[in-house]
Parts: C-alpha cells; structure tokens; sequence
C-alpha cells in the first residue's frame, strides 16, 4: 500500500529518507509512487539528501521502456548513533551505522547502587573508548539513546522509579550525560526500546501492530504500532508490570497491591527461592539485594537443566506473565508477542512454552487467529539497539519518532 506524504509536511526530507532506508534499494520513480509526492519533489528532496551524504547513487535498474533508472540507497556508514541500556545488572552499548546495522558493542558492569554521576562519569569514558576502537568521528555520531526503567517525566530527562535505584529517581540522565558527552541524549523506556528494537532490525514489517514483553529488574511491556512506540498521554504507556494479577497479593512499591512485577519478577521468583532453605543453600543464592539478578541468573539456569524446584519457580512466575498477557492479548487483539531482556536469557524457554500454550488456549480470539509469541533474536542487545534506534529516528523518521524529551 502507498504511503501517501503530505507535500507540506515539515517532516517530508526525513520521510523520504526513511522510505529509502526502508526500501534497500529504490529508483526516485518508486519513491514518487510511494511517497505520493511529485517528481520534482522528489527531485530536489534526494539532491539536498545527497550533498549531505546520506544518500548515494548506486547503479541502475531495469528499464521499463525509456531510460534505465538510477537507483538510490542510504550512505549506511556516513552517521552513526549510539544505543545504552543503562540496567542494574550490566550496560550495554551498541553503535549501528545509518540503517541501524551494528557495527561494534562494549558490555560493563551494571549501574548497580552507584552514585549516579559516577555511573555517568564511567559511561563518558566508556564510549569514548568505543568510539575510537571503532575509528568513528564524534561528528558522525547523531545521538546516544538511553534505555533505563522507569517513567519518565515531561520533560523527558529523568527516566526511573525503581525500588531498586532509588538514587536515580530523579537524576537528569539525559542533562548530565549531555554535559558530560557533549552528544545529543534521547532517554526512552527500556521497554520501548527493546520493542523498537525488534523493529529495527528489520524483522517486522511496519504494518505489523506487535508488543514486546521487557523482563530485566522490573516487567515492562512496548507496543509498536504502524512502526510507532505507542506512548499514551505522557510517554509512559507498557506498565504492564504493575497490572494488577490479584486484589488481594502483596503490596507493591507503586502504592498498589498484587501487580504482577510483585508476582513474577525476579524478586518474586529469588525470594520463594530463599524460602526454601535447602533449595537456596544447594543453589548458593546470596539473598542480598545487590546480587539480585545474579541469584534470579542461578534459579534460571538450574530451571533451564532441569532442577525439578528451579522448573516449578519459573513455571510459576512465567504463569502469572501469562495471564497478564492473555488480557494485553485481548485488550489490544494483539497479534504478535516478543519475550525480550536479560529476565529471559537463561530459561527462556520455559517462559516461552508456557505464554505460548496459554495464549493458544485462552486467548479471546484464538478461534480468529492465533498470537505468535517468539523469544527475541536479538536478546540482551535489544534495548540498547532500540536506544540507538531512537537516536537515528531523529535524523531519519520524526514521524516514528518516540518523545525525544528535547
Ligand atoms: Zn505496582
């Protein structure tokens, strides 16, 4: 189906680099057919996008009966972003090239219960080592996407509420790391992120309405819909965490009670873990809060070989992850799931197994069509490609464009 583009629209240059990017290869005939646009538009769009170098010529396409056709692609390495997912456990950084392709990554430790501009201080370092392995110039280089926890605020700078970093609840991640950086920021949920993520990578089709469940510390959840990050009012839309699974559960940290982060978090799982002394002994958890995920890591692994008590936990938790998302299912006739993030990494397929035969069982409009659940491809490295992502939406596609916080 054509995209129809406004010829007024302030966003068109982008919207035809994007159809470009999208396209792989494309003629300026395809661009006029697809863009709704006419040819001297198109005409004079590509020159400006040329003599900045984001767009090359690249050969010629079959004639259709006059002139063959000079093809056009995106000048891939001519910009770079870079992409941090800024988690408890680890941060991850990736640099992608203009069409999102990957070009290197560095892995440290995670933020931890680090003062945070110490943690702010480390990430400068850190991609400035980066960047120069990589030999990419700072000029080249259109942002840095954040992806953290939490919500954000208007003005989009401040980006966690975490009963596990406290200290971040209100740091403006996206002013200190801009003067520390001198880079553009773009801060965006984790789950978001990891939700574009999966876009970006060129496994869904822009038409394809999808959501991706986020599991790290906390439960998230990104819908994409028509190629956008769904945001609701304030860019705080995928809080399926604290849905609430049961009236009567346990209190949870966002003043609510029984939400389903307090039922299948990693904390859940690590705590009736601890509950079981032998079980926690022959495991060698530690029970303290700074070796959360790491104690969550061991159950998972025992799970994944078998341990009959590790399995039984999982099961549990990927249980409550179900229902939660059997009512997403049928709230937004959901057609397409991703399980994405570190909660996933090493019993991922006990997770998987369970929501999918769920889904298939109980979902609302099973008897229309099914709802496809996959394990994410990408990973560990969805959120901060997702990051990196958000940094290139905005120099190619302000229409996708999440809220920038600018
Ligand atoms: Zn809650």
């Amino acid at each position: 189906m054509a995209k129809m583009i406004g010829p007024s629209s302030e966003n068109t240059r982008s919207a035809i680099l994007d159809l470009i990017r999208s396209g792989g290869v494309v003629s300026r005939v395809d661009l006029v057919e697809t863009s709704g646009l006419t040819a001297a538009s198109i005409t004079r769009i590509v020159k400006t996008l040329m003599s900045d170098g984001l767009v090359i010529e690249t050969g010629f396409g079959d004639s259709t009966g006059g002139k063959r056709p000079t093809l056009l692609e995106l000048n891939a390495g001519s910009r770079y972003a870079v992409g941090i997912s800024l988690d408890d456990a680890r941060l991850t950084y990736v640099v992608t090239d203009l069409a999102g392709v990957l070009v290197g990554r560095l892995v440290s430790a995670g933020i931890g219960d680090t003062y945070p501009p110490t943690v702010i201080e480390r990430i400068q370092a850190e991609l400035d080592v980066l960047l120069t392995q990589l030999d990419i110039e700072r000029s080249d280089v259109v942002g840095v996407g954040v992806a953290g926890a939490g919500r954000r605020d208007v003005s989009g700078a401040v980006l966690r509420a975490s009963l596990s970093a406290p200290d971040w609840e209100n740091f403006a991640v996206k002013q200190a790391l801009e003067a520390a950086s001198g880079f553009t920021v773009f801060l965006e949920n984790d789950s978001a992120c990891a939700a574009l993520g999966e876009f970006w990578v060129g496994r869904i089709p822009a038409t394809q309405d999808f959501a991706t469940l986020y599991m790290a510390t906390g439960i998230g959840c990104g819908l994409i819909i028509r190629g956008s990050v769904y945001g609701g009012a304030s860019s705080n839309a995928g809080e399926i965490g604290h849905m609430i699974i049961d009236v009567n559960g346990p209190d949870c940290w966002c003043g609510s009670r029984g939400c389903l982060e307090m039922l299948a978090a990693p904390l859940a799982v690590v705590q009736r873990a601890l509950a079981d002394t032998t079980l926690a002994t022959s495991l060698g958890l530690s029970g303290q809060p700074s070796e959360l995920r790491m104690d969550f890591a061991r159950i998972a692994r025992a799970a994944a070989q078998g341990d009959p008590g590790c399995v039984a936990l999982i099961e549990q938790s990927a249980n409550f992850l179900a229902k939660a998302l059997i009512s997403l299912a049928n709230l937004v006739d959901l057609d397409r799931l991703y399980l994405a993030g570190p909660g996933f990494a090493d019993a991922g397929s006990i997770y998987y197994r369970i929501i999918r035969d769920q889904l298939d069982s109980l979902a609302f409009m099973r008897s229309v069509h099914p709802v496809h659940v996959e394990l994410s491809e990408v990973g560990l490295e969805s959120a901060a490609l997702g990051a990196a992502a958000v940094a290139l939406q905005s120099e190619l596609t302000p229409h996708h464009k999440v809220a920038s916080g600018v």
